[in-house]
């Protein structure tokens, strides 16, 4: 469990239900405001040293941008969701790209109006769209924090059309199990060989808790596919993609392999 070192927030967040149920889960954490998320001095300031450190804080506020960028993968779009970066590191992680030092988690509270604006472009489509709501941090990770998705996958459930999707490389999806999903969300999961996920995918679930969730999301009725990504060419590469291999065809149930998509 994620236990911050301090909470940076905006004060606005206090408008918020969620902004306001954070600030008491964490009150006995050191709290500081902050103007804006997006540029917190003192966090500029550090050396890339204190990366790993700053990742220990959490930074709260609200989601100002909401621009739908067309995709043409496995979404129509890619749309900015409740949170972005991350408390892990992955030594490839896009993220660091973007945000460099400053690829911490940071959360958003104003998740009304983000899911309203998905719901809405949704039903207004003529075909049935899907949005890909994590491509900024990692959902199943932030829901240990926030419950942000048990609270979208319920809200969303009553949508006239769409679905959701994202990837996670973390196992903790017992929450998500006896939800009323509405095959309306479609769940990704990136695996690497364990020895790849030891020295490269720092702070995520090891492999056998990856399996162990496709599979129970699976039972639970969820679409689910498999990333295996990236591939990274190490020595041995070819034997650890093949055992990776082997051990998915060992390890998913055969309800999984029925139907999953890579
Ligand atoms: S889990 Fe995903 S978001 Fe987090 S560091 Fe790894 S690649 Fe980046």
């Amino acid at each position: 469990m994620f236990k911050p070192k301090a909470i940076y927030f905006e004060e606005d967040i206090k408008n918020y239900a969620l902004g306001k149920e954070l600030l008491n889960k964490y009150k006995d954490v050191p709290m500081y405001k902050i103007q804006s998320h997006n540029n917190i001095e003192e966090m500029r300031k550090k050396s890339n040293a204190d990366f790993m450190d700053m990742k220990r804080n959490l930074i709260i506020g609200i989601r100002k941008t909401h621009k739908f960028v067309p995709n043409h993968k496995i979404s129509d779009y890619l749309v900015p969701y409740t949170s972005s970066g991350c408390t892990a590191a992955c030594m490839y992680c896009y993220l660091v790209c973007n945000y460099n030092k400053c690829a911490y988690l940071r959360l958003f509270v104003n998740r009304e109006e983000m899911l309203n604006k998905i719901i809405q472009a949704s039903e207004k489509s003529d075909k049935e769209l899907v949005f890909e709501i994590g491509s900024n941090s990692d959902l199943v990770l932030e829901n240990t924090i926030t419950n942000n998705l048990v609270w979208t996958i319920e809200n969303f459930k009553n949508a006239s059309k769409g679905k959701l999707t994202f990837p996670t490389k973390f196992g903790m999806v017992s929450d998500l199990l006896n939800l009323d999903h509405r095959n309306k969300i479609i769940i990704r999961i990136s695996v690497n060989p364990e020895e790849i996920i030891n020295k490269v995918e720092f702070g995520t679930s090891r492999l056998k808790e990856r399996i162990e969730a496709i599979n129970k999301l699976k039972d639970a009725g969820y679409d689910v596919g498999i990333l295996i990504a990236p591939v990274i060419f190490v020595d041995r590469w070819k034997e650890l993609y093949t055992d990776l291999i082997q051990r998915l065809q060992k390890d998913l149930s055969n309800k999984v392999k029925e139907d999953v998509f890579f």
